[in-house]
């Protein structure tokens, strides 16, 4: 047998250092090899590669989990968001509340839905929805037309869902959870995703429990909804090959499944190591000019990303860069100001500053749970070195 080329390994630097890397999916891999290589196998050997038996038992851990009644595996997080709505009864020509400071996947999802994205500011501390511009917002749209609210949890950090339910339920909204940076995050104690009618969560490679593939998933409370959303996730399937209505076709398949039977173990422990890494960065560069990340008292921020925020932000990356520090900006271009989406949202009279600062400011610096308390220390000396200290 002849050796298949090296065709791409892990970036290095000329002198054959490795790149430090913003998130490292395949350390996370790695760290869990043997687990995942025998439950792959097991899988393969079974032959049921669609639906089957690791699709129902991660359903049923990841409620459990989440402590949701239902969980419905699916294809990708911004399926997981497009099922919500659909199954909420959200369509053509509904408006449906958000942030323009998210994945492009938040807004892309109401679109596919035939729906209106709603845009409104953030709140600049946490980078998450602003409850009082979503107030202003459905005190100033027409009546009727703004149908459900589709708050972020972005970077880890919940959105404040005591108020966001409180104005869903005066102005009869349907409220689905964007929680794929958020896993295992809590408002209040509770966990995101059971605030609302609908958590949908993403389990892209890099998220804080990531599959090696696409794969997403909903969770809710509500038997009326899990049942829709089932029978939607498969062609409007009540019984195969009958189509009660019309659906889509998203599937959770068996080998992710069983991936992310074996992650969700360490998911807590996982977070944990996130949350200790955030302290450390915190404590060394609080003598920075940088603004760091704020967590409320009334959230369990799982630091999804680590984000800093400075006005000279590009010559930072650019001199983390030179230290083979790879940082990522999450993210560059707010939705409403993208070509592909620019014309098809609609902007909530407070406006959108906030947002575009944040775009121009934010930095997110390596974080994931292999990632060492000494690699922490050599970014931090990097930024310090770079940006001087309090004079900056
Ligand atoms: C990753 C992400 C999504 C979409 O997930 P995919 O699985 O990539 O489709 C949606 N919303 C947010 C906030 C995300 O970070």
């Amino acid at each position: 047998m002849t050796a298949l080329p090296q065709l791409i390994d892990n970036a290095s630097t000329e002198a054959g250092e490795p790149v430090l890397l913003p998130a490292d999916p395949k350390a996370n891999y790695l760290a869990h090899q043997q687990e995942i290589d025998d439950a792959l196998a097991l899988c393969l050997s079974r032959g049921r590669y669609i639906l089957g038996p690791e699709v129902q038992t991660f359903e049923q851990e990841f409620a459990d989990y989440i402590n949701a009644c239902e969980c419905i595996g699916v294809g990708s997080g911004t399926d997981a968001l497009h099922l919500a709505l659909l199954a909420c009864g959200v369509g053509h020509g509904d408006g449906v509340l958000t942030v323009s400071h998210t994945a492009v996947a938040t807004v892309c999802a109401i679109d596919l839905a035939g729906a209106v994205a709603v845009l409104v500011d953030i709140d600049p501390l946490t980078y998450t929805m602003d409850v009082n511009a979503v107030e202003e917002t459905l005190k100033c749209s027409r009546k009727g037309f703004i149908k459900a609210i589709i708050p972020v949890h972005l970077y880890g950090h919940a959105v404040d869902m005591s108020r966001i339910t409180e104005l869903a339920d005066r102005y009869d909204l349907h409220v689905i959870e964007d929680c794929a940076q958020a896993h295992g995050a809590t408002w209040r104690g509770k966990k995101v995703g059971t605030w609302g009618d609908i958590g949908a969560f993403s389990f892209y490679p890099t998220k804080n429990l990531g599959a090696l593939g696409d794969a997403g998933a909903i969770v809710t409370n509500n038997r009326e909804l899990a049942e829709r959303a089932r029978e939607l996730r498969q062609y409007g399937w009540k019984e195969r090959y009958n189509s009660d209505s019309a659906g889509m076709n998203t599937r959770l398949d068996e080998l992710q499944a069983s991936i992310l039977r074996v992650k969700l173990r360490y998911l807590d422990e996982e977070n944990g190591k996130r949350r200790n890494l955030a302290t450390l960065y915190s404590a060394a560069l609080s003598a920075s000019s940088l603004t760091l990340p704020f967590e409320s008292h009334e959230t369990k921020h799982v630091y999804h990303q680590y984000v800093v925020r400075g006005s000279q932000r590009d010559i930072l990356k650019m001199k983390l860069k030179a230290c083979s520090i790879e940082t990522s900006i999450l993210y560059p271009v707010p939705v409403h100001l993208q070509c592909g989406y620019r014309e098809k949202v609609t902007i909530g009279p407070p406006g959108l500053d906030k947002t575009e600062q944040a775009a121009r400011e934010i930095l997110s610096l390596p974080l994931y749970p292999e990632l060492t308390n000494a690699k922490v220390e050599m970014v931090s000396d990097c930024i310090l070195s770079s940006i001087g200290g309090e004079t900056a």
